[in-house]
């Protein structure tokens, strides 16, 4: 039997709603893990983001939006042969995106000290322990190799597993043309 598929996931700037999609794979998993096995995700298995084996394919949730998602996008660009850029969000910035409206100042404020759920009489805005936010979102293809991209926010279980099994049997993919989001 040939050696299994090495697999992983990570989620960098995004809002793990893509993961759920994977969660959502249901009994195409089976098939998948037939084919693969999963040796990283923040999902489905306890991992720490400095114990990333080597992989043949990384599906990414997210773009980049501060220095620890570059800094594990790069990490990924050395570890992995194969890399999907999963969900809207990874492919083009996404939600995350519409930061680039406003400086990280103005988000800051917005975030910490002005929005009405906010308490911080004290006005601290955190700058230690907290990754820092970059002056723009970026798609990840600004920072790693992407050999695919699947759009959707979030792209269709269906679908992503069909690319994936696709993928795996190493047969061409074809993306459908519209509705790729879940909903
Ligand atoms: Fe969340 Fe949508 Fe971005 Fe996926 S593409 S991480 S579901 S906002």
């Amino acid at each position: 039997m040939a050696d299994k598929v090495k697999i992983g996931t990570m989620w960098l700037g995004g809002c793990s709603g893509c993961h759920l999609s994977i969660a959502d794979f249901h009994e195409s998993l089976i098939d998948i893990m037939d084919l693969a096995d999963f040796e990283f995700s923040p999902v489905l298995m306890d991992t720490k983001y400095d114990e990333v084996p080597e992989l043949d394919v990384i599906i990414v949730e997210g773009g980049i939006r501060n220095d620890e998602n570059r800094e594990l996008a790069e990490m990924l660009n050395e570890k992995a042969k194969l890399v999907i850029a999963y969900g809207t969000c990874s492919c083009y910035g996404g939600i995350p995106g519409l930061g680039n409206l406003f400086t990280v100042e103005e988000l800051e404020q917005e975030a910490y000290i002005n929005s009405v759920s906010t308490v911080n009489p004290e006005g601290i805005i955190p700058n230690e322990d907290v990754p820092a936010l970059e002056s723009r979102v970026r798609p990840l293809d600004a920072v790693m190799d992407v050999d695919l991209m699947i759009p959707g926010c979030p792209p269709r279980s269906d679908v992503v597993a069909e690319a994936v099994l696709t993928l795996l049997r190493n047969e061409t993919i074809e993306l459908p043309v519209t509705n790729l989001c879940e909903v």
